[in-house]
């Protein structure tokens, strides 16, 4: 800017300087023009009275260094010239100013040399006999003037240059220093020039402007930071090389990494060659889908490819934890597979006795025993069926009616449906306590009858079941002792599997379907209850459920 201001200031310095040189030499020829053209009429008026009178001696005499006179004759022959041979001299009839005072008394003009360094002024008068006296002065054009005093011009111009070069400078430094002093943060308080308020008013309304929109882009960013900070899923935003932009703290958990990774590359994080083939995969297709395990957990990660402007700008890699879910998809196929066999074994034993009896290859005696047979597969089928639709019922989750149920009736309706079979092998049941739960009466009778079934089909002959229930004001307690086999240490963990047992063959002797605990310990989740089994093998078993009071 200062350069500008004072080129701006030099260049009108030179032109001022120029315009008043013309002027003033304008000014100046045009002056002594007429000084001279005033006496050059004086002199013509003497010498014209005098020529009058005297005829050419008088103009003999006269010979004069400045003027030259030339008497010329009506018809434009000379007469006399005080500088040249008359005889020499042309006719003069066609020269302006002799033609003018033929004409009007008087004329005047003047004439450039060939070179254009001399002019020469005319003036001529008409005498009483008709002939005309010129009189006429040559001095130098101004062209040849300026030429003669350039030296003293240039002398002048330098300095002027000079003078118009440090004056220049230094109004150009004093123009902008209050500009490079101007506190543009706080442009309303500035004292400066008064022409800079409009400019001043201007930027104080942008910073109004830009502080506002700074403002909202800040809540902007506050607010999608807070939602992917209490975000469950890990999310992090990689620019187009894979480096890290952003990551929440449910990604830095997952990676196991920290704040500092921002602005490294992805793969220094997490150095997997399954996550950076599909980071790979991602630039071609756009989109990828995978499933990583990280600290014990199963991880599906999405990765997609953001793109601004037909340019890829970045990726967005956005990982939920599925453990629960590919655990409950696992079990859920482990069950399909089981249900498959467990229905097919009993199928395959009825349609073996079924043949049999049909091809007619058995004795007759033996019938009744594969007709017995086909009746306890069959059984088993229905028991399995039932127990299958009651899991599924469960695993549904759907609400069921719930309302007050007396533990200790409950207890006697069980012992009552199985009394028969603790008969057979002289079982004796008990019960003691009572309480009341707010719960699913189908239910609760269900785990009853599940737990109060097993204490007797895994008892000893003369053995015994208890079933006592307690209550707090915090939780309702029931546990079904007895005093059977027991379930060896190894197994005590996994009883409550589906399809589970630990003597498959009792378990099918007696009717059972595997099913029975996992219908008992989901009964005990239905209703936010905790379950706990205590046994010793060949001793006996306690398995304890605990049901928070609803308040
Ligand atoms: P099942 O239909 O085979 O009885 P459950 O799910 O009810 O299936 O029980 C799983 C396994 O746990 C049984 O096969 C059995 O081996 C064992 N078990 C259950 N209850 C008892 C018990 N009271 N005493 C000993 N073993 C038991």
């Amino acid at each position: 800017m200062t350069s500008k201001i004072f080129r701006s200031i030099f260049i009108a310095v030179v032109l001022v300087l120029l315009v008043t040189l013309v002027i003033i030499t304008g000014c100046m020829s045009s002056y002594f023009d007429t000084v001279q053209q005033n006496e050059l009429r004086d002199e013509l008026e003497i010498a014209a009275s005098a020529t009058e009178k005297l005829g050419v001696p008088y103009l003999e005499a006269l010979k004069s260094d400045r003027y030259r006179l030339t008497w010329i004759a009506g018809n434009g022959d000379i007469l006399y010239d005080t500088d040249v041979d008359s005889g020499s001299m042309e006719n003069h009839t066609d020269r302006e100013e002799v033609q003018e005072a033929v004409k009007t008394g008087s004329g005047s003009s003047y004439r450039y040399s060939s070179t254009l360094t001399e002019k020469t002024l005319y003036e001529a008068v008409k005498l009483s006999d008709g002939s005309v006296l010129r009189i006429s002065v040559s001095h130098a054009t101004t062209l040849l003037l300026v030429a003669g005093m350039l030296q003293p011009i240039i002398i002048i111009f330098v300095l002027a240059v000079v003078l118009s070069m440090i004056l220049a400078t230094r109004m150009a430094k004093n123009i902008v220093k209050p500009f490079n002093h101007l506190d543009l943060e706080h442009p309303m308080e500035n004292d400066t020039y008064e022409e800079l308020s409009p400019l001043l008013n201007r930027i104080h309304s942008q910073h109004k402007q830009i502080d506002k929109q700074i403002r909202q882009l800040q809540w902007k960013k506050d607010e999608f930071n807070q939602i992917i900070e209490q975000m469950e899923e890990g999310l992090v935003l990689l620019d187009d090389n894979g480096t890290i932009l952003s990551i929440n703290p449910a990604a830095k958990e997952i990676f196991k990494t920290g704040a500092f990774c921002v602005g490294q590359d992805f793969l220094t994080v997490d150095r997997s060659s399954e996550l950076s083939q599909a980071m790979d995969r991602v630039n071609e297709n756009g989109h990828e889908e995978l499933r990583i395990s990280r600290s014990g957990r199963e991880y599906q990660v999405n990765i997609s490819r953001i793109t601004t402007e037909d340019h890829i700008s970045g990726s967005v890699l956005l990982a939920f934890d599925v453990t629960e879910q590919a655990s409950a998809e696992r079990s859920r196929q482990e069950f399909t597979a089981n249900v498959s066999h467990e229905l097919k074994t009993p199928l395959q034993s009825i349609i073996g006795s079924a043949e049999l009896i049909e091809n007619g290859i058995m004795k007759p005696e033996d019938i009744p025993r594969f007709a017995g047979n086909i009746r306890k597969e069959s059984g088993r089928l229905v028991n399995l069926i039932d127990d299958i639709i009651r899991l599924s019922q469960l695993d549904e989750g759907g609400s069921m009616p719930m309302e007050n149920v007396n533990l200790a009736d409950l207890t006697d309706e069980v012992f009552s449906v199985l009394r028969s079979s603790a008969d057979i092998q002289n079982i004796t049941m008990t019960a003691s306590g009572s309480a009341e739960l707010f719960g699913v009466k189908r239910l609760l009778f269900e785990m009853l009858y599940n737990l109060c079934d097993n204490a007797i089909k895994y008892n000893k002959p003369d053995g015994r079941v208890d079933v006592a229930i307690s209550s707090t004001d915090k939780n309702v307690t029931i546990s079904v002792s007895d005093t059977g086999v027991g379930i060896p240490d190894d197994h005590q963990s996994r009883v409550f599997e589906r399809f589970y047992r630990v003597d498959k063959s009792h378990s099918k002797q007696s009717g059972g379907t595997g099913l029975g605990l996992s219908i008992v310990k989901h009964v005990v989740q239905y209703h936010h209850g905790t379950i706990k089994l205590e046994s010793r093998e060949n001793s006996g078993t306690t398995i304890t459920a605990v049901f928070p009071i609803e308040k």
